[in-house]
């Protein structure tokens, strides 16, 4: 078999002439990944990361625009909002008018024990009273109280960001967070 040296040798310039085609600063060593110094882990809660503006941290409620339509809560593929409201008699809109017949809010509860987080409620609400917001530190040592009530889903309002404006050209209004 005297031609097997020559053939291996053949063979190991080919490569070295593909690596340096593929990947031309540093050849095959390319694929090495290179290796890590220590701990990539952030040490939460030492150490806190700033989670981006639009995450979807907590659900805030903005109870002056909810008319407790239920329209959230049958959408929630969790079952964990809970609402009940009555009806009140409201003064008519205009003069000579009929008087109204309004929902009012007694229960908005949110189970975050349930909550899959993935924005259905935000979205369907036709009256702009849910918003994300990025606040994420609000575990608890109780499951139970993981259960937010309409107060305290009303805390977290202050802490929702305003839109951002649309990309330039488009023509659709921005929405306005109520403050
Ligand atoms: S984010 Fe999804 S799971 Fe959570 S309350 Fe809203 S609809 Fe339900
Ligand atoms: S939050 Fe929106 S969708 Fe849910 S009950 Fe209130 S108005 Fe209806």
């Amino acid at each position: 078999m005297p031609q097997l040296p020559g053939l291996i040798k053949g063979l190991g310039v080919t490569a070295k002439t593909a690596g340096r085609t593929l990947f031309p600063k540093r050849g095959w060593k390319t694929l090495i990944p290179a290796p890590q110094i220590g701990a990539v882990t952030v040490q939460y809660p030492h150490e806190k990361e700033a989670p981006p503006e639009r995450a979807r941290g907590v659900i805030a409620l903005h109870e002056e625009n909810c008319t407790a339509c239920m329209l959230c809560s049958r959408s929630c593929p969790d079952w964990c909002i809970y609402i009940e409201g009555h009806k009140v008699k409201a003064p008519p809109r205009r003069e000579g008018g009929k008087p109204r017949t309004v929902n009012m809010l007694d229960r908005f509860d949110i189970d975050y024990a349930l909550c899959m987080y993935c924005g259905i409620c935000v979205d369907v609400c036709p009256f702009d009273a849910l918003f994300w917001t990025p606040e994420y530190e609000y575990s608890e040592p109780r499951i139970a109280d993981l259960l937010h009530d309409k107060d305290r889903l009303g805390e977290w309002m202050e802490t929702v960001p305003d839109f951002l404006d649309y990309e330039a050209g488009s023509e659709q209004k921005v929405r306005k967070v109520p403050r």
